[in-house]
């Protein structure tokens, strides 16, 4: 801002210096010599330099009254001396500005001669210091922003983790932003040195060992082609691998051989080969080249590439012209020679300088604008990626907006589609029924002919939606995939993708975090969990006792309880009415019928569904039997019931009949898949039942774990019931369906999906993802396992015998027939108040009649009577209370005799009255 008032200023206050500079204006150019082999050849920073400084005299709107003159002097790279005499060398002829050289070994000569001349020094090359010197202007971007492009590139593509390869020291300070945002605390990234000796297969087969597939590569233009070549020869140019190329320059490489393996290939770009500037300079660049009869040393035969570096040449050229035209306009400018001795500097050095900061234009390189510390701002970069037809840009980024995508995620899937619909992909399986199993035929079968089985048909009707072919590969060790702790290495079908030995893994392979850590899944195609199979529950033997299985003993206990209890109440009852005693009237000697003995009789002959020859009388007693014949019937009738139930249905016995049950005991011996997920399930659980199972199965001698399912089917069904076998209840359902003598027990333990892996960051899951989805929306998914499952079963089916067994009966227990206990002993509590009123009734009425009898002493002679255990008559009124012979009539009044032999009459003459 300053500066830009200061200019303003000075170009305010001297504009009457105008157009004072000299015809001739002198520009340095250091570039690097000509290679002794080929004479031909020439720098093309060195004909970008000389092409500009031609444009610019032709053009009469930038310094119309003066020419530049390009004076070149070609360096060593490596030799600063002699880059020294040739600056001063130029000094001495009078030059304005120097442009170059390339090699930061000779720059920093040049740079603080210039800076002590004071003359502009203008570089195009890579520099990543942040303090730079006041006559320097680099056209080149600041490294640390281009680093912050490639952070936001891996950010929008989300890349977990990746491995930087880089060549020099240079290459980790490019991608020191990268390495900052994504440090330990992240994903952790892998850094790898490319050795010197050329041959860098040694460190890109560890890189595939680790299975990493995104690679950021920071290497020179030229190595670009030898290090994908070798990557290539080795295998890691497939449709997995990703590369993020650091070099400004990939569209000079040859990358035909690259371009059909669908390998991601990625890079920015400075400069568009498709810019209408661009095209026509490098047009009239090549028109004019054979005038010089020189050939342009590219690096690619291409020669309508163009280097970031030689375009910023172009640009820095144009930047020097348009600052010293602006210049021009407002103050006087002297062109001199200098001398390096008396060091006296350049009066316009610093003008000019500053000048070229706050020019803003466009070149081959779009905007060219430099920020408050001279960096290059609010430039574009493309970014390109390698496709089929060659490079092309896929979107852009800048400082500002960050990374802008052009291509949609439709485009893209529909260009995989493309090529998968040209792909062969490799399938690998395991022979595991019913997902994949050797086809029985009589003639000799050849590649995908041998397989059928869910899993066939599956990835059949996958490549029928999608178009691809596809070749079947078992995986050579028959595992589904598990993580060798001691050698850091997967197995299985995992290690056939990890090795990009195979492009899809179809099986009953179910997704776990672990697996999913390394290779990609695609949406469950079947849901099941993990479940025991056993031998189906034996008959058990017929038991000598089993009339008593229809009621529980609680039951059995209870009703012996009620029937004594009910035997006894009647007993207490029936002496307590006084309706219940016979009449006394001449007879000696009375009693009622229901003795003790009498009344168990009575009861269990009522529960006996046979009667009994006597009955109650009173209405106390009729209520305590009546509901005992309640309860009697309804007892009876249900044990009747649960009788039949007990004696058509088949006892089985089983001796578990869930996982815990198992955890519990140590008889039956269980164990799981050897390298399964269901062997993963239990060894990584926190729940202690889980945890106890494992440290069992692994404490078994010989092993409880099997190599597949079918030898732990195998050793179930021969065990007789002395091992179980911990198995996914897909496979289980499969496996009841035809081995009638087998059984799934208890439930699921947890819940999972079989899904189809693919090496991680395929291309294709997406894709796949959507077939699964399709097939199981549109039923096909459920058909095929119908047709798996169920129908192409072997003869005899083990449904008849399934539904037999699924009939059981159960003994009657308590809370099944509670209520009548409840019902009984409520009837039992009526039938007492009844007998108290009866009672009362009774006492009163004699009371009433016997007018001298209070009610009270009439109550308390007959309780004392009804109660007196010793004796089991009841007669006649006591004597202490003066009753009359009449009484004898009153008393035999008050019963009604059921006559001999149930009554027995008591008449004691000695003392005239009935006493008891
Ligand atoms: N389907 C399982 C797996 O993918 C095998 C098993 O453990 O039962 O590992």
């Amino acid at each position: 801002m300053i500066i830009k008032v200061i200019v303003i200023v000075l170009v305010c206050s001297k504009l009457d210096y105008s157009h004072s500079l000299p015809d001739i204006i002198r520009i340095g150019g250091l570039f690097a010599p000509l290679p002794n082999d080929d004479h031909q050849t020439t720098d093309p920073q060195e004909i970008a330099f000389k092409y500009a400084v031609e444009k610019i005299n032709a053009d009469n709107k930038i310094l119309p009254r003066s020419k530049l003159h390009a004076e070149i002097e070609r360096i060593m790279p490596q030799d600063s001396f002699h880059a020294s005499k040739r600056v001063c060398h130029l000094m001495k002829t009078g030059v304005a500005a120097i442009f170059g050289p390339q090699s930061s070994h000779t720059a920093s000569h040049v740079q603080s001669i210039c800076d002590t001349m004071e003359i502009p020094h203008l570089e195009t090359r890579w520099d990543y210091r942040l303090r730079r010197e006041s006559c320097l202007v680099n056209l080149y971007p600041h490294p640390s922003t281009l680093s912050k492009a490639y952070v936001d590139l891996v950010n929008a593509w989300k890349w977990k983790s990746f491995t930087i390869i880089y060549e020099t020291n240079e290459g980790l300070v490019r991608l020191q932003e990268l390495l900052k945002a994504h440090g330990p605390s992240e994903f952790p990234i892998t850094v790898r040195q490319l050795s010197d000796s050329g041959d860098y297969r040694p460190l890109l087969k560890q890189i595939k060992n680790s299975a990493e597939s995104r690679i950021v590569l920071d290497c020179s233009t030229e190595k670009i082609y030898e290090v994908l070549k070798q990557a290539q020869q080795i295998g890691m140019m497939s449709d997995y691998h990703s590369y993020l190329i650091t070099s400004l320059d990939l569209h000079t490489v040859n990358l035909e051989p690259f371009q059909y393996g669908g390998t991601n290939i990625t890079a920015l770009r400075l400069v568009d080969p498709e810019n209408s500037l661009v095209r026509q300079t490098v047009k009239n660049w090549t028109a004019s080249e054979p005038k010089s009869n020189k050939k342009i040393n590219y690096g690619y035969d291409n020669a309508s590439v163009i280097k970031a570096e030689t375009a910023l040449m172009y640009d820095a050229v144009h930047l020097f012209a348009k600052a010293l035209h602006d210049l021009d306009t407002s103050q006087q400018i002297d062109i001199h020679p200098l001398s390096c001795d008396n060091q006296e500097p350049w009066p316009h050095g610093y003008s000019l300088i500053n000048y070229m900061k706050i020019v803003e234009m466009r070149g081959l390189t779009d905007v060219i604008k430099f920020d408050h510390q001279g960096f290059r701002t609010d430039f574009v970069l493309d970014i390109i990626e390698l496709s089929p037809n060659g490079l092309r840009k896929c979107g852009t980024w800048n400082s500002t907006s960050g990374v802008n995508l052009t291509r949609t995620y439709n485009d893209q899937q529909n260009e995989i589609k493309e090529i998968l619909a040209n792909k062969t992909l490799i399938v690998s399986t395991i022979l595991s029924a019913p997902y994949c199993m050797r086809k029985q035929a009589s003639q000799m079968l050849t590649g995908n002919d041998q397989f059928e089985g869910y899993a066939i048909d599956l990835i059949n009707e996958i490549s029928k939606i999608l178009g691809f072919n596809y070749s079947i590969r078992l995986a050579p060790d028959g595992r589904y995939g598990s993580f060798n702790r001691e050698t850091s290495e997967w197995d299985g079908m995992i290690k056939e993708l990890l090795d990009q030995r195979a492009d899809v893994a179809i099986a009953d392979l179910t997704i776990t975090y672990n697996r999913e850590q390394v290779v990609d899944f695609t949406m469950p195609f079947m849901n099941l969990g993990i479940s025991v199979l056993y031998r189906k529950p034996l008959k058990q033997p017929p038991n000598l006792f089993s009339f008593l299985s229809p009621l529980s003993l609680d039951v059995w206990v209870y009703m012996a309880t009620a029937y004594l209890g009910v035997s006894v109440l009647l007993f207490i009852l029936a002496r307590f009415t006084p309706y219940e005693w016979p009449s006394t009237e001449q007879q000696e000697k009375v009693e009622t019928q229901f003795t003790l003995l009498n009344c168990l009789w009575f009861a269990i002959g009522s529960l006996m569904q046979q009667g009994c020859d006597f009955l109650p009388k009173a209405p106390s007693t009729r209520m305590v039997a009546g509901m005992w014949w309640f309860f009697t019937l309804i007892m009876i009738s249900s044990y009747t019931a649960n009788l039949a139930a007990f004696l058509t249905v088949e006892r089985m016995d089983s001796p578990i009949e869930s996982a815990e049950d198992l955890a519990k005991q140590t008889k039956i011996k269980y164990g799981a898949l050897k390298g399964g997920s269901t062997v993963s399930f239990f060894r990584d659980s926190n729940f202690s039942t889980y945890q106890r199972m494992w440290s069992f199965m692994e404490s078994q001698r010989p092993s409880v774990f099997t190599s597949s399912n079918q030898e732990g089917v195998e050793r179930v069904s021969k065990s007789k019931g002395s091992y179980a076998f911990l198995m996914e209840s897909s496979s289980i359902e499969y496996i009841v369906e035809r081995n009638c003598d087998l059984t799934q027990v208890g439930g699921m333990l947890d819940s999972k999906g079989y899904g189809i892996a693919m090496p991680q960051g395929s291309p294709y899951r997406t894709l796949i993802s959507g077939a699964v989805l399709k097939l199981q929306e549109e039923g096909r998914l459920h058909l095929l396992k119908t047709r798996w499952w169920k129908e192409k079963r072997v003869l005899g089916s083990c449904r008849d015998d399934q539904s037999k067994s699924t009939s059981t009966a159960n003994e009657l227990g308590l809370a099944n027939v509670g209520g009548v206990f409840v019902v009984l002993m409520g009837g039992m509590g009526i039938a007492c108040v009844i007998a108290v009123c009866e009672f009362v009734w009774k006492s009163r009425k004699v009371a009433i009649e016997e007018k001298e009898i209070s009610l009270c002493s009439e109550m308390a002679s007959e309780l004392r009577f009804a109660f007196k255990c010793s004796s089991k008559q009841r007669g006649q009124r006591s004597t202490q209370e003066g009753s009359s012979p009449n009484n004898v009539s009153d008393i035999s009044d008050r019963f009604h005799p059921l006559g001999p032999p149930y009554a027995q009459y008591e008449f004691d003459s000695n003392k005239g009255h009935g006493i008891p």
